[in-house]
């Protein structure tokens, strides 16, 4: 191969396509797809970085124009052909340079020194170790003989110990293997993330309804037709003993598995069954391990000593040699959908590798997304479902409070007449509840009691959060921080507090009501430091405390068996989001939280408490009634023509000048309308963004929905065209399909 097509590693849409080099003679048995290699770049020849993405024998350029290759990086990793395939899928699909697809389907972007494990191995039989041995004894070469025993008794030792604890110096130990008494070995060892080892083999027999599942995914597999299958369960229902058991069988075939999970669910808890059944085939991965561990994981996939990856969504990209199964669990979960550029959906993404690798994809979850449940109705996916707990306990009795008649009673406090009531039959009985407080800032806005006027941050358009006690405001979006503030900015009044509705006012409150319940908070405030999140839930789980107060960090898959009661003290407030999926997000949350109680022997308690007790999300789910609330959420869908009834692109834009940034909006708003289609798309927009300014940047959002998605990347590749074209460079664009959150 002479040249070589190369993706640089500059992220604008002006270069982005493969520029073609020559590759020099002493590089071409080096160079592979996906290497990555230093080249000269534009006018000035400046030394930039780029990835081959595919290679020519011969070009159109003029041969005296094409540069060559400087050199190979060769700390780089070289992500397989399959990888970058699935980069311009992203690419495409979601709208972002090829560098930036590329980077995303390899996370891991620098070779880390590794750490290297020496040991000192005996070479010779004992018998000739020990007359060596006595021989240095008798001359006085204490050392030498100390090492030579050592041995004797145990032909490898670590070099560690052989310089530590046996105090034996490095010229010793050289001077011996000269003489041909033993060896250095030299081993990589990879940082293993997860400390233990001796665990025993634990495999459940399984009913005859996680059978089936299993049988019929082995038939499609046998037939050589894996497919996209969906398990609809409950929680409890045996959903991750059946992927365990695909995964079995899929090692059995010498192939590999990926399993995703949400960060926030990848507990000990749920990865320790995982390393009993598997050992230390099994390797994790999550955001807080450093780069190096990171590379370790990927390096051991690679080599083949790991065959089944768990982590959250950056997991998919393994490069296993050949993956047989993807699994997901908790499909429905937002953080599935990147936020940052490419903004790709994993579950999306996990489909296309799935269909490309022949391998299977398994979806599972107690409240699939509509668009799963969606793809098993019309038979793209292949339902399965469970509805029973394997552990016994029976679903909880739910009570739906109507916080209006709460008011209308004289019950002015966070806590209604029943779920008090309850709270201290718990408290009585010793037995543990949860309380739930159904919202995603943490803490109260400050605003002033005379004229209205909330405090915001000078940065973004929010309100700023009371935090310490009231003490300090702070910007949850930019960090922005200030005293809390005595007077009104506007009117001057000193009528100026808390809307007090965060956990911290609650965990007062309760302190307040039942001085002697012990009281454990989890929010992003009190989790801020590696340990935090398991450290209460642990705590919690040996029964330290009577209530753990929280945030939608308690609901995600946690087994309390103590647990008889859950309260919910503002079910509605998600439904305020402004967001098209805010009623699906709340119907998750509440069958979640309400999954939550009587999991053991004890039968279990709900209280929902809301403004809204006839709303469809707050009745469905006190019914744990998927079905109807699927139902009801979709004609709602189809009416709005909100995914995924139909597609939908936000095409986002931010910049420091808010005029510049509305003109650009309007520009790419009317370029859009010169297209031609065969069905219009409805546009909405360009309008301010929900939040109009973050960080000192404006924002504004155009929405297009269609039903073809093929029409909206139309419009993206459009829109891409004009950036590069009119040389946009201080207004930034970016795209987002079938968005998870408002822009
Ligand atoms: P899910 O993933 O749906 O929440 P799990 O697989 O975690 O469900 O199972 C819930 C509980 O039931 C676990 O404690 C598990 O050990 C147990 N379990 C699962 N399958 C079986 C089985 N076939 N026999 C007995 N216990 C089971
Ligand atoms: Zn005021
Ligand atoms: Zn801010």
């Amino acid at each position: 191969m002479s040249y070589a097509e190369i993706i640089v590693d500059i992220s604008h849409e002006n270069v982005d396509r493969p520029f073609t080099y020559r590759i020099p003679e002493e590089l071409q048995p080096l160079i592979t797809l996906g290497s990555k290699v230093e080249i000269p770049f534009g006018k000035g020849n400046r030394i930039i970085t780029g990835y081959v993405v595919g290679f020519a024998e011969q070009t159109n350029y003029e041969e005296s124009r094409i540069k060559d290759i400087i050199s190979l990086c060769d700390k780089s990793v070289s992500p397989e052909e399959k990888l970058i395939g699935i980069a311009s899928f992203i690419r495409e699909k979601y709208g972002a340079t090829m560098i930036t697809a590329l980077k995303t389907v390899l996370p891991v972007k620098k070779a880390t020194k590794a750490q290297e494990h020496k040991s000192v191995v005996a070479i010779k039989e004992e018998g000739e170790l020990k007359q060596a041995a006595l021989i240095a004894k008798s001359k006085s070469q204490r050392a030498k003989a100390r090492l030579l025993f050592a041995l004797c008794e145990n032909p490898r030792i670590d070099y560690a110990l052989v310089t530590g604890k046996l105090n034996v110096s490095a010229q010793t130990v050289l001077s011996l293997r000269k003489q041909g008494m033993l060896e250095i070995e030299t081993q990589r060892k990879y940082r293993n993330p997860i400390g233990f080892r001796e665990l025993t083999p634990q495999k459940l027999q399984l009913s005859k309804k996680q059978q089936l599942i299993v049988d019929e995914i082995e038939k499609d597999y046998r037939e050589g037709t894996p497919g996209n299958y969906l398990i609809h369960g409950i929680t409890g229902s045996g959903k991750t003993e059946v992927y365990m058991e695909l995964i079995a069988k899929r090692l059995e075939q010498g192939q590999q598995a990926i399993f995703l999970i949400p960060e926030i669910s990848l507990t000990y808890q749920n990865v320790v069954r995982f390393y009993r059944r598997f050992g230390d085939k099994v390797s994790i991965m999550h955001s807080r391990l450093s780069a190096g561990e990171r590379f370790d994981q990927f390096e051991r996939a690679r080599k083949g000593e790991v065959s089944i990856m768990i982590g959250p969504r950056s997991a998919l990209f393994t490069p296993f040699s050949n993956t047989g199964i993807i699994i997901i669990d908790e499909e429905h979960e937002g953080t599935y959908k990147s936020e940052t550029m490419p903004k790709y959906h994993a579950r999306e993404v996990a489909e296309e590798m799935a269909k490309r690798a022949g391998a299977a994809l398994v979806l599972g979850s107690a409240t699939p997304s509509l668009e799963s449940y969606g793809k098993a109705q019309r038979g793209e996916y292949r339902l399965f479902t469970l509805k029973e707990r394997l552990t016994g306990g029976s679903l909880a009795n739910v009570n739906i409070v109507d916080l209006r008649e709460e008011l209308k009673a004289g019950n002015k406090s966070i806590f209604s007449r029943k779920l008090k009531e309850l709270m201290e039959d718990r408290l009585e009985k010793g037995e543990q509840m949860m309380l739930f407080l159904n919202r995603r800032g943490y803490s109260g806005f400050v605003s002033c009691r005379d004229c209205g006027e909330v405090i915001k941050c000078p940065h973004c358009d929010v309100s700023l959060s009371e935090h310490n006690r009231g003490q300090r405001l702070v910007c949850h979006y930019c960090g922005y921080e200030q005293a809390a503030v005595k007077s009104c900015p506007s009117c001057g009044s000193n009528k100026v507090a808390g809307f007090k509705a965060g956990t911290q006012q609650i965990e007062e409150a309760l302190h307040k009501q039942f001085p002697m319940a012990v009281v454990l908070r989890m929010d992003a405030d009190t989790t801020k430091h590696k340990e935090d999140y398991e450290t209460i839930l642990s705590k919690f789980a040996n029964r330290e405390a009577d209530i753990l107060l929280g945030t939608q960090m308690i609901v995600k898959g946690h087994d309390f068996p103590g647990v008889t009661l859950m309260g919910i003290l503002a079910a509605d407030l998600s439904l305020s989001d402004n967001d098209f999926r805010s009623a699906e997000r709340t119907f998750q949350l509440l069958t979640q939280a309400a999954g939550r109680a009587g999991r053991d022997k004890l039968p279990g308690e709900v209280v929902i408490q809301t403004y809204q007790p006839e709303h469809y999300a707050i009745v469905r789910a006190a019914e744990q009634n998927y079905e109807a609330f699927y139902e009801e959420e979709l004609v709602y869908r189809e009416f709005m023509l909100y995914p995924p009834a139909a597609n939908m692109m936000a095409v986002q834009l931010s910049g420091a000048n808010e005029q510049a940034v509305e003109q650009l909006g309007q520009r790419l708003a009317s370029e859009v309308k010169e297209m031609r289609f065969d069905t219009n798309p409805a546009q909405i927009g360009p309008a301010k963004a929900n939040l109009s300014k973050k960080n000192d940047l404006y924002r504004q959002v155009i929405y297009y929905k269609h039903k073809d998605y093929e029409e909206l990347v139309r419009i993206k590749d459009r829109m891409e065209e004009c950036i590069r074209l009119w040389d946009i460079k201080r207004e930034n664009v970016q795209f987002d399909f079938n968005p998870m959150n408002t822009f």
